[in-house]
């Protein structure tokens, strides 16, 4: 597992820092193509450590300007320990569809809060979205310590009003790190400007946190992404979520109920295999000609997923249309899809103050969250969010966009 690439996302209210972490983040470990480097080096030669870095923060937003070279949707860079992805936020709807959808999901986050400004909205909306989304690993920045004369007590201030704020989430964060993104300062490397914190740096919390692929440990879950025919064999393909898949295994497909035994489990450019983990993509077939389709979701026999066509979810609402109850709709759950209607919105409340705006509602509108019910046509194979993520999170749809995230709370 030491290879594998930890992803993270930067979060916080506009104007605390993120993009300015991000290109520090990438500078200090050296991930920025080799000319650019050189071109920042040499340009700023006499001009001192802040103002070269300032060059590089001029470069970025050019070239993001024109859409070039540095992809800052996904930023790469690497420590002696590992490769890591930041996945760019850019607006917090795009980051809750990436969320709930796979296209991006994070392990770990990064809450950046500006030391002067202190928390502000987008602090509190994304703390909760963060929850919402069940990241457990946060590391807390209190950025532009420059600002406030490097002083302890404004840092421990912010640490203890956002570890209540947060407690009350369920988020622990893993670190609080005061630091200057501008100039670097506990970045990568220990300030000398705050010999009070005697922590960890960025680099340093980042490193000691846990990548989790798949969850392993719990009941085989693999969810059927395609079949493929070749000669008379049909292979199923799908990525373990969870549990183990090994040959010879009895097994349970859902919805069906049918059960068979695996044959054979074969991987890209592999020899067959005994077995396979959580986290590995495979093709297998099954010793019974059963018909599997995408959709379907392959488990133990005896260990299986609730399978429901009614369950109680907390839902985030990202279109800018208004969700009537009961409007018939699109809901995906790994590769599982069925039509589905919100049957009950049991209330409504601000996503960033989590104030309740009504109870027993009959719409949603933008922006907003719900405990609501939700009835699907077919039956689908869930877990709770907070059991196992992959069949816990959902989108709905509607005419083939995303209009909405959710996770399973009570089945
Ligand atoms: P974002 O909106 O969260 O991406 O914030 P930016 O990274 O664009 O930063 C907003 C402003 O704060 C910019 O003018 C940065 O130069 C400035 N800034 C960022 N980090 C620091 C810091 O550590 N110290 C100071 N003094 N300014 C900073």
């Amino acid at each position: 597992m030491e290879n594998q690439d930890l992803k993270f996302v930067i979060v916080g209210h506009v104007d605390h820092g993120k993009s300015t972490l991000i290109g520090r983040l990438l500078y200090d470990t050296n991930s920025l193509p080799p000319d650019k480097m050189a071109e920042i080096k040499k340009s700023s030669e006499e001009l001192g450590r802040v103002t070269e870095f300032a060059f590089l923060m001029d470069h970025l937003q050019e070239e993001r300007e024109q859409g070039i070279t540095i992809d800052t949707a996904q930023a790469f860079f690497k420590t002696a320990k590992r490769q890591y992805v930041i996945i760019d936020a850019p607006g917090h709807s795009e980051f809750v569809k990436n969320m709930l959808t796979g296209a991006s999901q994070a392990q770990a986050a990064i809450l950046i809060v500006d030391a002067k400004e202190g928390v502000r909205e987008q602090t509190k909306r994304h703390s909760y979205l963060l929850s919402l989304l069940g990241i457990k690993q946060v590391i807390v920045v209190v950025n532009k310590m420059d600002l406030v004369d490097y002083q302890e007590q404004v840092f421990a201030k912010i640490k203890s009003e956002l570890d209540i704020f947060l407690g009350n989430l369920q988020i622990k964060p893993n670190f609080y790190i005061p630091i200057v993104a501008l100039k670097g300062d506990n970045v990568a490397l220990a300030s000398e400007n705050m010999p009070w914190y005697l922590g960890a740096t960025v680099l340093f919390a980042l490193d000691s946190l846990r990548e989790e692929v798949g969850e392993a440990g719990q009941a085989l879950v693999l969810p059927v992404q395609e079949i493929y025919k070749i000669g008379d064999k049909r292979y199923v393909l799908g990525r373990v979520e969870a549990g183990e898949l090994k040959s010879g295994q009895k097994i349970k497909v859902l919805p069906s109920g049918q059960e068979t035994i695996i044959k054979t489990i074969e991987k890209f450019l592999q020899e067959n295999l005994l077995s396979a983990q959580a986290g590995e993509n495979i093709a297998l077939t099954t010793q019974d000609p059963l018909f599997i389709e995408r959709g379907n979701v392959i488990c133990e026999t005896g260990k299986e997923p609730s399978l429901k066509s009614e369950f109680a979810a907390t839902l985030f609402w990202l279109s800018q249309e208004t969700l009537q109850k009961d409007e018939p709709l699109i809901i995906k759950c790994a590769t599982q899809e069925s039509a589905c209607q919100v049957s009950e919105i049991k209330n409504r409340f601000n996503s960033s103050t989590m104030e309740i705006l009504e109870e027993n509602a009959s719409q949603l509108n933008f922006l907003e969250a719900a405990q609501i019910i939700i009835k699907t046509k077919k039956p689908l194979a869930l877990s709770k969010f907070s059991e196992f993520s992959e069949l816990g999170k959902f989108v709905l749809l509607k005419n083939d966009n995303i209009i909405a995230g959710g996770i399973v709370i009570e089945l």
